[in-house]
């Protein structure tokens, strides 16, 4: 089990001196992973993205837009949100002898905003100009200070992403508080390369960080990020290759299905397997069929089918006499695919049941009674079937949907209630095979590329946002010919809750002209309540979905047939095509609109012609490889790659090959880490979670 020295930093946040139970709540949104609650470890690992530098000022007139700068203004006056406005912000100007500047608060409250910025008063304002309409504004100031508190204030301050309401000070304190309790840890690293890069040790970088003392010691490809990048593809790369090792060392059960269950699906369905899924299905039966474990990625855009090929490889295995399980990454997710394949298994007179977070009491009791038993061959469900009390009574098969949403250990977890069970992942998002090698490991690849027959081409457009009145004639219209339209919020660097204020506002507007056509749908609502509003727009009810992008992952509205994409210069090109994916899929023509800010950059402009110019996911993969790095796609400053929380193998490779190589040579010299740097290797599992690979350990 974990090692004890570690105990400090698996402890609730609250062990650090300052956050109380009433705080912790907000870090547990912050930091928490929606199941479990934050702990000190994700306080120390939650690092800044840049730093605040106090002594780069300007005066207005010289200020360098996007840049963070702190000025000298004096308050001119006060404008609050119009009353009944929801989602209007409250705006404040000031100025110096140069020129003027407002300062934008969404949700800001009237009294506190007084007297952080009284009239006539000077103030210190920090924060990065934008212009609009041609005037300089601030949105959202990084600090407001009078000239007391800008004398106290640390010059250089690190500046942490999203803070779902809590202050910048407090995040960092919770980190300074974290570093107090981390324990003096051993070198895990090859001492020869730490010295040959000269990279600081693990708690020293991220001192660096958490405490820096120039914005240059936070950059993404400093000593002590890199450092800490490359503990993480340590850990990630040991950790791959001793469940590979082990899952070699360890025979699998051949299961070999009659077809009796795949033949009775398809006569049930309402259309015929293309061939690509045809391929599929049979290479999964071939694995299955062998003495050997299955571990395969079934990849394939978003609309190939690949639930259909899961389907058909739970059944196989249920031929042979096991139970399946499929685990989907969200509530909705999980629900829509227990919806559409329960009558189809049922039809193959097999039994199927949910198993998500939300199934309490009796009806969880007879779910786990089912799967103890083996009366229930097929369980879709979420996170909640690899807890503790979930047992099986023959497990043969784990699906996992949408891999890139869960870990290496996730998937151990659930393969390891079973004997030997096959592992099928599946993901929409296209991986260029050297990345699958070295973020999954060892897998065999099946690929759908071809689509079900019958999908059109989705029409693209890319428009300046300044068209946003023609785009919501073009709603109108839509809606009064019965089609139904997605229309995508984008993000908003700083909190989800500027998102919601920003999605809110849309919804407000479009309400406002199409009244009770226009559903909100965001990711601070309750799972009862988004699927209420996802159901009434998949029935029809509602023909407008404002959404943030909760909607991006595998829903299935296929009477959607128009997209519109706000402000998507922020999203990154896989996000987009997973969006773009939601419409195409029904008999409709379907119209993708991406409104872009204009003088958003290059790099900008080259994703949206890509989203014009193909559909092609494995093409987009490429070209999202090949642009990435360049920082500005939101969510991918801190990881590029989910199940990484520091390090981005897709820009890293070269890191990434380094830790594989680290990795093998130190198994292949202590296979059991064993040695004093294994033990320290074993630690280094724990810290970044990969812990439950330790037990697969001969010496566990
Ligand atoms: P994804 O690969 O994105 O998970 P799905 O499995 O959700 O795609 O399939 C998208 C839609 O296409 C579903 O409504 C599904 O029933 C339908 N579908 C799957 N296979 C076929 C096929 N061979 N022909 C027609 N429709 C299909
Ligand atoms: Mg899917």
């Amino acid at each position: 089990m974990r090692p004890p020295v570690l105990d400090p930093l698996f402890a609730p946040v609250t062990a650090i001196p300052g956050i109380g139970p009433k705080l912790a709540s907000s870090f547990d949104r912050l930091l928490g992973d929606g199941k479990r609650s934050a702990r000190v470890l994700d306080a120390l690992l939650h690092l800044p993205y840049a730093a605040v530098d106090r002594r780069r000022r300007a005066v207005l007139s010289e200020s360098e837009p996007g840049v963070l700068t702190t000025f000298e203004v004096r308050v001119v006056s006060h404008r609050p949100a119009p009353p009944g406005r929801r989602g209007a912000p409250y705006r404040v100007l000031c100025e110096d002898e140069t020129g003027d500047v407002t300062l934008v608060f969404f949700n800001g409250s009237r009294p506190r905003l007084e007297s952080l910025l009284p009239v006539g008063e000077i103030r210190f304002v920090s924060g990065s100009i934008e212009l609009f309409d041609g005037r300089r504004q601030i949105v959202h100031p990084d600090r407001v200070m009078d000239a007391e508190a800008f004398a106290k204030s640390p010059m250089v301050e690190p500046v942490y992403g999203r803070t779902e309401g809590l202050s910048r000070r407090m995040v960092h304190k919770a980190a300074t508080g974290a570093l107090a309790r981390l324990p003096a840890l051993e070198e895990w690293s090859d001492p020869a390369l730490v010295a040959r890069e000269r990279w600081p040790r693990f708690g020293d970088a991220l001192r660096v960080l958490h405490e820096p003392e120039s914005p240059e010691a936070i950059g993404e490809d400093g000593p002590a990020r890199t450092r800490l990048a490359y503990d993480e593809l340590l850990a990630s790369q040991t950790a791959l290759l001793l469940v590979r090792r082990r899952m070699k060392r360890e025979s699998g059960t051949p299961r070999i299905g009659d077809g009796r269950y795949r033949r009775a699906i398809l006569s049930a369905l309402p259309f015929t397997p293309t061939s690509a899924q045809d391929k599929a299905v049979q290479d999964i039966a071939a694995d299955l069929a062998r003495p050997e474990r299955m571990l395969r990625l079934l990849q394939g855009d978003v609309g190939s089918g690949k639930t259909l090929v899961a389907l058909l490889a739970m059944a196989t295995v249920a031929e042979a006499g096991f139970q399946a399980a499929l685990m989907a990454p969200t509530e909705i997710l999980t629900r829509q695919h227990f919806e559409r394949l329960e009558p189809w298994i049922r039809a193959a007179g097999l039994r199927a049941a949910l198993l998500t977070g939300r199934e309490k009491g009796a009806a969880r009791r007879d779910v786990l009674e089912g799967l103890a038993s083996g009366a229930i061959d097929i369980v879709i469900g979420t996170h909640a079937l690899f807890q503790e009390d979930v047992a099986f009574a023959r497990l043969g098969l784990a699906v996992i949907d949408e891999q890139h949403r869960f870990g290496v250990h996730q998937r151990l977890a659930l393969s390891r209630k079973g004997e030997a069970v096959d592992v099928l992942v599946m993901t929409a998002t296209p991986i260029p095979r050297t990345l699958v090698l070295t973020c999954f490991g060892d897998m065999d690849v099946s690929v759908l590329r071809e689509k079900p027959a019958g999908r059109k081409p989705v029409d693209t457009r890319v428009l300046p946002l300044d068209r946003l009145e023609d785009v919501e004639t073009a709603v109108g219209r839509a809606i009064e010919s019965g089609r139904r339209v997605y229309w995508i919020c984008p993000l908003v660097e700083e909190s989800e809750e500027l998102d919601v204020a920003a999605a809110e506002e849309r919804y407000a507007a479009l309400k406002a002209r199409f009244g009770d056509a226009v559903a909100l749908v965001h990711g601070k609502m309750k799972g009862r309540d988004k699927d209420e509003v996802m159901a009434r727009f998949a029935t029809g009810e509602v023909s407008v979905l404002v959404a943030t992008t909760v909607v991006e992952v595998g829903v299935d509205v296929p009477e959607a047939s128009v997209m519109v994409i706000e402000h998507a210069e922020r999203f990154g090109l896989a996000q987009l095509h997973q969006l773009r994916g939601r419409v195409g899929r029904g008999a409709e023509r379907s119209v993708c609109l991406l409104l872009y800010k204009p003088g958003s950059g290059e790099i900008a402009r080259k994703r949206l012609e890509t989203m014009r110019d193909t559909e092609d996911g494995f093409v987009i993969a490429e070209e999202d490889l090949r642009l990435r790095g360049e920082g500005d796609v939101l969510g991918t400053r801190q990881s590029g790659m989910p199940g990484f929380r520091l390090a981005s193998p897709a820009r890293q490779g070269e890191l990434l090959a380094m830790a594989r190589k680290d990795a093998e040579l130190l198994l292949d010299r202590d296979p059991d880490l064993e040695s004093p740097r294994g033990e320290a290797v074993r630690i280094l599992l724990h810290l970044f979670e990969r812990g439950d690979a330790v037990r697969l350990l001969r010496a566990g």
